[in-house]
Order: structure tokens, then sequence, then C-alpha cells
């Protein structure tokens, strides 16, 4: 973990874009909420396939003219290269310098097509057509990703992303710390030498974060799946202890000299406004 040690720790938001006037008015005070803990960026999904596209773009927009800071995912699979080298000039005239780039998962049903496979092939995309336009964040995964081979060529695919230019990485969820020292051990021992953020999800519903882990792969260990089962549909419970596992996992992960915290907020400010106030996270921010 010495590697991460030297990054001064950032602080960041996901949000999806909204289907409907309801959602685009819920995530409004979702941002006036979270701004008040002067995040260094909100990120924005994007639907693989080019599916969301346009409301992503919209949020974007919306969240620049707040003057906030925006990073835009932006997925490969399924695209050309001319369609993203258009979503990526519009981006840049609108002032956005900061990108999430991602293969993305195709939706089932969807046939592959497109000129990239992988988000090592877009992050190269980038850098070829725009050089140092955009700070580039890419995906990791501590636990590995579902569809890799074996975790060791999961990692030279990591290891890819971060050669062919992402200055950055983003992890997906996980509640195992170990993974996560693990993986930045594994980083720091070939020479990469990034800040690599966790994730963190916040705990809601039980039934919600399983479908999220089996299709991501990150594990919900025993003893807090067996703990979560037994609230039943007692929500509070499960909320209650939900805040207390995910406070002390990033404050565990601080005091270890992770370089930040990227929360997984799914448009709600209500969980992760909590877990920052616990962790007293303003002493961090500058
Ligand atoms: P890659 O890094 O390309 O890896 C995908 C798989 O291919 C891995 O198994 C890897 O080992 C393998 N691989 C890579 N290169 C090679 C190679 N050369 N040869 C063989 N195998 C290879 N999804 C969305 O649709 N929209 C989003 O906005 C979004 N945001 C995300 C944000 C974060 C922080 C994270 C962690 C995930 C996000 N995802 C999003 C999910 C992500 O798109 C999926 O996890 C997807 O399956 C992989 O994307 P990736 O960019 O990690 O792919």
């Amino acid at each position: 973990m010495d590697s991460q040690k030297k990054f001064s720790p950032t602080f960041s938001f996901e949000l999806f874009p909204p289907q409907t006037p309801q959602g685009i008015e819920k995530l409004r005070l979702t941002r006036q909420q979270l701004a008040q803990f002067n995040p260094k960026f909100f990120s924005v999904t994007f639907g693989a396939g080019g599916s969301t596209r346009e409301r992503t773009f919209e949020t974007v927009l919306e969240i620049q003219s707040e003057k906030h800071v925006v990073a835009p995912h932006l997925s490969c699979i399924g695209s050309t290269q001319e369609n993203i080298r258009i979503i990526l000039e519009k981006y840049y005239e609108i002032g956005i310098r900061r990108i999430v780039a991602l293969r993305g998962d195709l939706p089932s049903g969807m046939a592959q097509a497109g000129e990239f496979r992988y988000a090592s092939e877009l992050v190269a995309f980038i850098r070829k057509e725009f050089g140092s336009s955009f700070h580039i964040e890419v995906a990791a995964y501590p636990e590995y990703h579902p569809q890799a081979r074996s975790a060791q060529a999961d990692f030279e695919n990591f290891k890819r992303k971060i050669e062919t230019g992402a200055n950055s990485a983003i992890t997906q969820y996980f509640y195992n710390t170990e993974a996560y020292f693990h993986f930045v051990d594994s980083c720091e021992a070939a020479g990469l030498s990034i800040p690599i953020v966790p994730g963190i999800m916040p705990i809601n519903k039980f039934s919600q974060l399983v479908r999220f882990s089996d299709t991501c792969g990150a594990e919900i260990p025993r003893w807090i799946r067996k703990k979560l089962e037994g609230y039943s549909d007692d929500s509070a419970s499960i909320q209650a202890f939900g805040l207390d596992v995910v406070t002390d996992l990033c404050e565990r992960l601080l005091k270890a000299g992770a370089p930040g915290l990227h929360f997984y907020t799914l448009n709600s400010a209500n969980l992760t406004s909590i877990i920052w106030q616990r962790l007293n996270l303003k002493e961090y921010v500058q």
C-alpha cells in the first residue's frame, strides 16, 4: 500500500442519468446535498452500447452548468471509433477534462458490432486522438473481473490500461479489504504508480446488493450476507448494519493510505452523507 500514501485523498460521487422528470428533480436534490462535501468530481454512468448517450450528456451538461467538476463515463463496446470521437469532441468543447473509460457490457441479445473489444483500446484511442486533453480513469477489480480467464490475466489486462495511458483507477466495490490491499501491492510490485481509488457501495437493500454482486463479481462476505439475511425485510436494521460495515470499511481503507473514496450513490444522498459525516471526511478535503 506504500505507493498509495503519496496521493492526497480525493472523494467523488457516482450518479446515473435519470429517465423521468421526477428522477431528474430527485437527482438535483441529491447533488445539492452531496455538493456540500466538496467532492473532487461527480461521475455519470453511460449505458453500454450507447443506450443512455443523450441522457448521460444532458446530465453531464447540467452538472457542468452548476460549476461542479464532472467526469462522464464512456463505454466503448458496440461503438465505432467515429461515434466515440464525436462524443469526446462534444465533451471537450463543453470543458470536460476527465473521462472514466470503460469497455461496458452489452445488454443480452445485443450483437457485438463495433470497433473496440476492450477498455485498453479505448484508452489508447483517446490518447492517440486527443493527446493529454483528458485525465483518464479506468476500472479496477480487486476481486477480479467475472469474465477474466485468470486473476493473473486480469491483472495483465489492467496493467495494459495503465500502460496505454490511464492516469488513475476506480475499483469495483468490495467488502474484503485484503483483496484491495493485495491488488494495490501487486500494482506496486509491477511498477504501476497511479492512484487506485476504492469504489464504495453503501448497503441499502439486501436483494439489490445480491443482484449487483452476482452480476459484477463482488463478493458479499458470508458473515455480512448471513447478518443481512437474518434481518429479512427489516430495512431499518439492514441500513443500520450496512452503515456500520461500510463506515468501518472506509475507515480501514483511509487509515491504510487509500488515495480517496468513490461512492456509488445510486442517485441517493442519504447513506453516503451519513458515512461521510461519521468518517468526518471534511478533515481530508482541501
Ligand atoms: P476491460 O478492462 O476491457 O476488461 C473486461 C474483461 O476483458 C476483463 O475480464 C479483462 O480481463 C478482459 N480483457 C481485457 N483486455 C483483454 C485482452 N487484451 N485480451 C483478453 N481479455 C482481455 N458499465 C457501463 O456499462 N457503464 C458505466 O458507466 C460503467 N461504469 C463503471 C465504473 C466503474 C468504476 C466500474 C468498476 C465499472 C463500471 N461499469 C460500467 C461496468 C464495466 O463496464 C464492466 O465491469 C465491464 O464488464 C468491464 O469493463 P472494463 O472497462 O473493466 O473492461
